[in-house]
């Protein structure tokens, strides 16, 4: 995973964990002993974050007792993107107030709908104004395996830390997520304590920093699960190349479906997918509707029972998620996805058609 995201192996290290709930917490952590933060420090150094950034990092702050830290919501652009123009403007007009940015959180394939913010102008910000940057690629990461899809994520190698899900995007058992660290030695130093029963891991001569990295020593937990065996045995049994396949075929599912989607006079479609996640909704006559006609449409959907999706509120208006990404959908579950849509917007009543 390390050198997917094109950190250099000798220098980075990084932990499995239960997922990038658990990832974002420990990177939070390790931003703020990282930064050296004390409890004094907490009310003036701000955390950036974008509208749409995934509620893991609110709840990550608040686990590592960052709650009073001030968090600065960035807006988005057009495609659903970080502004960079409104994190720069946010950032100097804080440190006019006395405040210190301290860390800029950045999503590589936001849950909602796919989007990858402008990474390496992130980091860019970050680097100048000498603030922690992480990368939530929870979702997204995996789809770095895609050479086509790899010019996207330029700039994540700039990164303090990254999450990522291998439950996710390389389609393993649920509780496989993973904390990436540029400089491993920030991991270390925050999840660790020199004590007595642990003595056999402490530095010995002509080991090198690498060859002592324990997982007791890069994350909250000592005893802990096998997750490496879930991650190892597949890759061993088949390689990489079968996974980056179901990803190239996840995303052309997802533009394929988006394309038929939007051809449908009576839906309106998000924009045009990254990945392998799009939005769209019904638009009813009466447009002061759309939002209960939606909501109507979405339950149809489920109570039909054939796909499951899910919604999402962005800026204010209610969305439908076509998010594609199970081992098993084909191209025969989406055509029966479109049916399913469909019959159930014929199933609307007139007053929200
Ligand atoms: C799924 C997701 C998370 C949370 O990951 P868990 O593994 O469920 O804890 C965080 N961020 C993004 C962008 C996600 O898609």
């Amino acid at each position: 995973m390390l050198e997917i995201i094109g950190f250099n192996a000798k220098t980075s290290a990084g932990c499995l964990l239960s997922g990038a709930s658990t990832a974002t917490l420990v990177a939070v952590a390790t931003a703020r002993e990282a930064k050296g933060l004390r409890a004094r420090d907490y009310e003036r150094s701000v955390v950036y974050l974008a509208r749409n950034s995934h509620s893991c990092v609110r709840k990550a702050l608040k686990l590592a007792g960052l709650a009073e830290a001030p968090m600065s919501f960035v807006e988005v652009d057009d495609n659903w993107r970080m502004d960079v123009r409104d994190a720069e403007r946010k950032i100097s007009e804080d440190k006019r107030k006395g405040l210190t940015p301290f860390l800029l959180v950045g999503t590589a394939g936001s849950a909602e709908a796919g989007c990858v913010d402008p990474l390496d102008e992130l980091a860019e910000i970050a680097e100048r104004e000498g603030m922690w940057y992480h990368v939530d690629a929870a979702y997204g990461g995996f789809f770095m395996l895609c050479p086509d899809l790899r010019g996207k994520f330029s700039g994540i190698v700039r990164a303090d830390s990254v999450a990522i899900d291998p439950h996710k995007g390389l389609f393993l058992p649920y509780g496989t997520g993973a904390i990436l660290v540029r400089d491993g030695r920030r991991l270390y130093e925050a999840n660790s304590v020199r004590e007595v029963l642990l003595q056999d891991h402490v530095e010995k001569d002509g080991r090198s920093f690498q060859d002592l990295l324990s997982p007791c020593d890069l994350s909250p937990e000592l005893t802990r699960h096998f997750r490496g065996l879930r991650m190892w045995m597949p890759l061993q049994l088949f390689g990489i190349a079968p996974f980056r396949d179901a990803l190239k075929e996840k995303v052309l599912l997802c533009r394929h479906s988006y394309e038929e989607v939007r051809k449908v006079s009576r839906f309106e479609v998000g924009p045009s997918p990254e990945l392998s996640v799009y939005v769209f909704r019904y638009v009813p006559r009466d447009a002061s509707r759309a939002k209960e006609a939606n909501e109507r449409l979405l339950a149809e959907i489920l109570e039909d029972g054939r796909i499951l999706l899910s919604s999402t509120t962005i800026g204010g208006t209610y969305w439908i998620r076509m998010a594609v990404l199970s081992f098993r959908t084909h191209l025969d579950t989406i055509r029966m996805a479109h049916r399913v849509i469909s019959e159930a917007a014929d199933r609307l009543p007139s007053n929200l058609a």
